[in-house]
């Protein structure tokens, strides 16, 4: 196969609808598909990935990362050391492509894939007589994985391992968190990698089938699958639960319809935007009230959470502060940008002083004097749809 040919296949690889990170969501709900994430976090994952395929922490942003890659990196001395006495000789992968078959896929869409499923993954160590292996996956997130036991992206790194080097006899799957301190790990025979194959032909059939109606499956909304979805403006069933939330909080009117691409109908834009902000609420109020909770007790942080605690600093000295900013080459002009403050802040000061039925009058009258004045201008301009509110309320 030729460079080109190399890229392609990657590519498709990458694209496949059933790879093997996204069968525990697809096992949940056969309509998953994975939305494009650009989020802080998904970076974050691809810079440590990176670094730890290189060997080094450096350049990393910030002090975590670095930790975490650091961790990776020992944990992987550590096991070498280990493999080289317990196996003596070994092979390392990094990196590779291992896939669960070499079946012809044909998705909803009549397009065929090259297997059922595979995937990338981060490292692998092959016993020189290859009767054992050890697979290791870097998780670098906040958020503890499936359990080895029944992690499906594990079993079909395991059993595509096992379709490369038929000869092995088991293998160790490990999912290493370095921001949890946690390595969770399972080895597998031969014979039951059989089973999971099983398993993992399971669900992308079921997958296909469902989605091409050949047998009645709803979409599953469920915590945790439906957030990562790109089927979120169009699926139905997750619609519902959310309605079940804004009619459970208001006696809010419903639109019939709230997929993103369906917003023609001012007074249905309207009912939406109320749900919305009933939604925002009780998602609000319900973290607060589960934060109370757990400062309370520490029994009842939820796993996958722990309390994390910010105090604000603030600036008790500017002028000895503007000082100091330039020693690190924060220049006047740019330290003086970051202290605006909001013209909003004394507007509820002048309503605060002012006589009930003259605060907009008072308000209005100082900004007048201040313009006058050159103390204030208008800034950029921001369009959003407001609530209309009654003039002699807000007085
Ligand atoms: S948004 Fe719909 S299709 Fe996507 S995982 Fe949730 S229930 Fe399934």
């Amino acid at each position: 196969m030729n460079l080109k040919e190399r890229t392609a296949e990657t590519a498709e690889r990458a694209h496949h609808p059933y790879s093997a990170s996204k069968l525990q969501y697809v096992e949940a709900c056969p309509f998953y598909d994975s939305a494009e994430s650009t989020s802080e976090a998904s970076e974050a994952g691809t810079r440590q990935h990176a670094a730890t395929e290189s060997g080094t922490a450096e350049g990393l942003e910030s002090d975590e990362e670095a930790e975490n890659v650091t961790k990776v990196l020992d944990y992987l001395d550590a096991v070498r050391q280990e493999l080289s006495e317990t196996w003596g000789k070994f092979e390392e992968l990094n990196e590779i492509y291992v896939g669960v078959d070499k079946k012809a896929i044909k998705d909803e869409t009549g397009h065929v894939w090259k297997g059922t499923s595979g995937g990338f993954l981060d490292k692998a160590f092959i016993s020189a007589d290859r009767k054992h292996a050890r697979v290791i996956d870097y998780k670098f997130g906040k958020w503890k994985v499936e359990d080895t036991s029944n992690n499906v992206q594990g079993f079909v790194y395991a059993v595509g391992l096992l379709r490369k080097f038929p000869s092995l006899e088991d293998i160790r799957v490990e999912f290493a968190m370095p921001a949890l301190d946690l390595i969770d790990s399972e080895i597998f025979t031969a014979a039951q990698l059989e089973e999971k194959y099983l398993r993992i032909l399971t669900i992308v059939e079921r997958a296909i089938a469902a989605r091409r109606g050949a047998i009645k499956i709803e979409p599953s909304p469920a915590q945790g699958l439906c957030v990562f979805c790109a089927n979120k403006a169009s699926c139905k069933p997750l619609q519902e639960m959310a309605l079940q939330i804004g009619k459970k909080f208001a006696p809010l009117k419903i639109p019939e319809d709230l997929r993103l691409d369906h917003i023609n109908d001012p007074r249905e834009a309207q009912l939406g935007i109320q749900l919305a902000d009933v939604v925002k609420g009780w998602a609000e109020s319900f973290r607060r009230a589960a934060t109370e909770k757990a400062i309370e007790s520490d029994d009842f942080v939820p796993e996958g959470y722990e309390l994390k605690h910010v105090t604000n600093r603030e600036i008790v000295d500017i002028p000895a502060m503007r000082k100091l900013a330039a020693t690190v080459g924060i220049t006047t002009e740019e330290f003086d940008a970051m202290l605006k403050l909001g013209i909003g802040d004394i507007d509820k000061a002048i309503s605060a002083k002012s006589a009930r039925g003259q605060k907009r009058a008072a308000i209005a009258k100082f900004d007048e004097v201040a313009r006058a004045a050159g103390v204030v201008a208008d800034g950029d301009t921001k369009t959003f749809l407001a609530m209309k509110r009654n003039v002699a309320e807000e007085d």
